[in-house]
C-alpha cells in the first residue's frame, strides 16, 4: 500500500507518516512545501519526501501517481492568519484542495481523504456538533474547511472519487510547535509554564475545546486508508469531550507538579465559544480505535516537550 500525504512535513502529517509506517504501509510518500512544517519532523523516517506546493498543479500530479489513498492535510491552519489573509488562506487551503483532488481524478488514485475543521460549525450554538447540524463559518479559515469537504464530497458524486472529509477538533501532542505566533493552546500554555511564564488566556477560559490526542487522529486515518472509507457526509474526527481553557490549565498543573499562573488577555476574533463533537459517527466507523484521553495525552506531550 502507498500513501500521499500533502502537508506531511507538519505536526498531524509527520505524526501520520511515523504511525502508518510503524503499521506497516509500505510506502509513505509526502509533498510539502514547509510554510508551517518542517523537514526535522521527519528526520529518521523512511518516507519520500518532495518539497513543494498543492499550487504547483504539475508536481503534485507526479507525486500523486500511482498511490493508493491521499491524505490531504496540507493548508493553511488558523484562523487568526486567514483573518489577516484570507486570499492565501483561499489559495492554499481551497485552490490546494481542489488541485489534490483534480490530480487524483487525472491520475486515477480513488481514494481521498481531506482535513476539515470543527470551525465549520462556527456560531452555531448547539452542543454537542452533529456532522448533520448547520454549519456556520465565523471566519475565512472556516470557510476555506467548508469548501475543502464541499469539494471532496462533490468529487465523489461527479467523478465516483471515494472521498472521506474528517473534521478535525483540536489536536494536540508530540510534535506541536509552540514557537510562533499561531500556535495551538497546549503546546503555548506548556511552553510558557516550562518556561516560568504566565500562561496567556484569551478571554475568560471558559470557552471549552474537545481536545483529540494526535496518534487517536493517526489511529483513524489509518483505519480508513487500509479499509478505503469513504462516506457522503464529513465525519467528526474527535470524542465528545469538553475541556475549558481553565480546566486544561488545571490538567496541566496536575501533570507538571506545580501551579501555572495566568494572564487574560482579548478574546480572539473569530473564535467559537464551545465546541464539543457528537461523536457517533466516528465511533460507528471505527471501532477498534480506543481514544487516549487528556490526562495521559497531556503526560506524553510534557514528555516530549
Ligand atoms: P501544520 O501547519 O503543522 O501542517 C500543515 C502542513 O501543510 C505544513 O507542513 C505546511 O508546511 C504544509 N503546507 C501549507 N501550505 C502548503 C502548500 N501550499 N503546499 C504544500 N504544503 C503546504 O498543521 P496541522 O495542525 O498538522 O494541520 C494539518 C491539517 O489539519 C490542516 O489541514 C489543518 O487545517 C487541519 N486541522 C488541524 C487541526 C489541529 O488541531 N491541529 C484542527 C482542525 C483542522
Amino acid at each position: 500500500m502507498n500513501v500521499l500525504i500533502t502537508g506531511g512535513a507538519g505536526f498531524i502529517g509527520s505524526n501520520l507518516a511515523r504511525f502508518l509506517l510503524q503499521q506497516g504501509v509500505d510506502e509513505v510518500r509526502i509533498l510539502d512545501d514547509l510554510s508551517t512544517g518542517s523537514s526535522e519532523n521527519l528526520n529518521n523516517l523512511k518516507v519520500n519526501f518532495t518539497e513543494g506546493s498543492i499550487l504547483n498543479f504539475d508536481s503534485l500530479k507526479d507525486v500523486t501517481e500511482g498511490v493508493d489513498s491521499v491524505v490531504h492535510l496540507a493548508a493553511i491552519p488558523s484562523v487568526p492568519r486567514s483573518i489577516v489573509n484570507p486570499r492565501a488562506s483561499h489559495e492554499a487551503n481551497t485552490t490546494g484542495t481542489l488541485n489534490v483532488l483534480e490530480a487524483a481524478r487525472e491520475v486515477g488514485v480513488g481514494h481521498v481523504i481531506v482535513a476539515s475543521s470543527s470551525s465549520v460549525y462556527g456560531s452555531n450554538p448547539k452542543m454537542p456538533k452533529s456532522e448533520f447540524d448547520w454549519t456556520r463559518p465565523m471566519s475565512p479559515y472556516a470557510v476555506s474547511k467548508q469548501a475543502t469537504e464541499g469539494y471532496a464530497l462533490a468529487y465523489q458524486y461527479s467523478y465516483g472519487l471515494k472521498a472521506l472529509a474528517f473534521r478535525f477538533f483540536n489536536v494536540y501532542g508530540p510534535g506541536q510547535a509552540a514557537n510562533h505566533a499561531y500556535a495551538a493552546v497546549i503546546p503555548k500554555f506548556l511552553d510558557a509554564a516550562m518556561n516560568g511564564r504566565p500562561a496567556q488566556v484569551q478571554g475568560d477560559g471558559e470557552q471549552s475545546r474537545d481536545f483529540t490526542y494526535v496518534e487517536t487522529v493517526c489511529a483513524v486515518i489509518h483505519q480508513a486508508v487500509l479499509n478505503q472509507t469513504s462516506s457522503p457526509d464529513p465525519v467528526n474526527l474527535a470524542y465528545g469531550t469538553n475541556t475549558t481553557l481553565l480546566a486544561l490549565l488545571d490538567d496541566i498543573e496536575a501533570e507538571l507538579g506545580f501551579r501555572v499562573s495566568r494572564e487574560h488577555t482579548v478574546p480572539r476574533a473569530g473564535d467559537v465559544r464551545a465546541s464539543q463533537a457528537d461523536n457517533r459517527r466516528v465511533r460507528e466507523l471505527f471501532p477498534s480505535v480506543e481514544p487516549l484521553g487528556l490526562k495521559d495525552g497531556l503526560a506524553m506531550t510534557v514528555e516530549w516537550f
